[in-house]
C-alpha cells in the first residue's frame, strides 16, 4: 500500500452504521471510536475513508455498550489490509477469469483505464484476494464467526452484489458485519431470491444467532432475508437507496462528459498545429496551455450518489470559456503577433486568429 501522503489531498468519506438504532435493545447509538482510517484506491478515484464505530448508550442494553456497531457499505466497498476497493478487486479478477487475460495485460488495461495506481504484483496480490473472498463459502461458518456470537451474542449480516463495467455476472458477498468478516461469496449470473438465499442459509443452518441483516432494497434480497431469517430486524442502507435513486441522473450526467469529450476532440489536431510553429508565439503557449486545461478538465470523474461529474465539467468549461471570450473581447494582447488593435503597431488590424475554438458544448 501506498503511504498515505504520496497520493496528495483526498475527498474524505466517513461512515456510520446503517442501524439508526441498537438491534439488540432500540436505544440510541453513539459515537465510540474509528474502527478504521485508510486512503482507498477505487476505480473511482482515490478516497481517504474512515468507519466509524457505533455503541449502543443504553444502560439497560444486553449488549452492555461492548458491542461496536459498524457501516456495512463501508466493510463492502474495502478489503481487509489493503488499500484497494473491491471494485478494483471485481475488475481484475473478471479480466483474468472471464477475458483471460495476462497479468500484464490486466495491469495495461488497469493503468490505462482507470485512475488506480499499481505494480504488476499488486494485480497479482488483488488476484489472490479475489480467489479468497470466493473462497469463503467453502468454509464452516460457526468457528469463524464463534469469537463475534460469543462477544455480542450473534452476528449482523450484510449482503452486497458487484458488477464489474463488462460483464453480466455479479460478485455477491456475504459478511458479517461486526467483525468483517467474509462469510460466504459467488459470482452469479442473476441475483434471484433463491440465489440469494443459497448464498444466505449456511449462516442459518449453522445455527448462528443472527441479530440483523443490512443490505440494499432490491426486491430479491427483501424476498431472500425474509424467507432465510424470519423475523430478523432487516436495515435497508440509506447509501444504496440513495444509489438506486440515483442512477438516472448518473447515467445522464456520464452522458454529458461523454459528449464533452466528444466536442473536444478536435484538441488534437490545434494542439499539433500549434506545436509546429517555428517560432512558437507567446499566443501559441497560450493556445497549448488552454489545451492542457480543457485536457485536465475532461478527466474529471464522478461518484454515486450525487457526484455528478458531468456537471463539473460543464461548469469548469463554461467558466473557461468565459475567460477566453473576455479576452477576445479585449482584442487579444498586444504580445499576440499579427493581430489586436493596429494602434499597437505590431498588430495587422485583423480579427485575432489565436486561441480560436468554438464554444465548448455549444449544444447544451
Ligand atoms: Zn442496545
Amino acid at each position: 500500500m501506498k503511504p498515505p501522503r504520496a497520493f496528495g489531498p483526498l475527498p474524505h468519506r466517513r461512515y456510520r452504521p446503517e442501524f439508526p438504532t441498537c438491534p439488540q435493545c432500540g436505544g440510541s447509538l453513539a459515537l465510540s471510536h474509528p474502527v478504521w482510517a485508510k486512503p482507498i484506491q477505487y476505480l473511482t478515484g482515490t478516497e481517504h475513508v474512515t468507519s466509524l464505530g457505533f455503541r449502543c448508550a443504553a444502560p439497560a442494553c444486553p449488549a452492555g455498550g461492548r458491542t461496536v456497531y459498524r457501516s456495512a457499505q463501508a466493510e463492502a466497498r474495502q478489503v481487509k489490509g489493503s488499500g484497494y476497493g473491491l471494485d478494483v478487486v471485481v475488475r481484475i479478477g473478471h479480466l483474468r477469469f472471464t477475458e483471460h487475460r495476462t497479468r500484464e495485460e490486466i495491469w495495461r488495461a488497469v493503468r490505462d483505464d482507470t485512475p488506480v495506481r499499481l505494480s504488476e504484483r499488486h494485480v497479482q496480490n488483488l488476484l489472490e484476494v479475489y480467489l479468497a473472498v470466493l473462497r469463503a463459502s467453502e468454509q464452516e461458518v460457526a468457528p469463524r464467526v464463534a469469537a463475534t456470537v460469543k462477544q455480542h451474542g450473534g452476528v449482523i449480516v450484510s449482503l452486497d452484489g458487484l458488477q464489474p463495467e463488462q460483464g453480466n455476472e455479479q460478485l455477491w458477498v456475504v459478511r458479517e458485519v461486526l467483525s468483517g468478516t467474509v462469510l460466504g461469496a459467488a459470482n452469479l449470473q442473476q441475483a434471484t431470491a433463491p440465489h440469494l438465499a443459497r448464498l444466505l442459509r449456511p449462516i442459518q443452518q449453522a445455527g448462528v444467532p443472527v441479530l440483523g441483516v443490512v443490505s440494499d432494497a432490491q426486491e430479491s434480497i427483501r424476498l431472500a432475508v425474509a424467507d432465510v431469517f424470519p423475523g430478523v430486524p432487516h436495515q435497508l442502507c440509506q447509501y444504496h437507496a440513495l444509489r438506486e435513486a440515483a442512477e438516472p441522473l448518473w447515467a445522464a450526467d456520464r452522458a454529458l462528459l461523454v459528449e464533452a469529450k466528444k466536442e473536444l476532440r478536435g484538441l488534437r489536431e490545434v494542439e499539433e498545429r500549434v506545436r509546429a510553429h517555428e517560432p512558437r508565439t507567446p499566443a501559441d503557449e497560450v493556445v497549448l496551455d488552454t489545451v492542457l486545461a480543457l485536457r485536465q478538465t475532461v478527466r474529471e470523474r464522478g461518484g454515486l450518489p450525487f457526484d455528478f461529474a458531468g456537471l463539473r465539467v460543464q461548469a469548469a468549461l463554461g467558466a473557461l470559456d468565459d475567460t477566453l471570450g473576455r479576452c477576445l473581447e479585449k482584442g487579444g494582447t498586444p504580445a499576440w503577433l499579427g493581430c489586436g488593435p493596429s494602434s499597437s503597431g505590431r498588430g495587422s488590424g485583423a480579427p485575432c486568429a489565436p486561441p480560436r475554438w468554438r464554444r465548448p458544448m455549444s449544444g447544451w
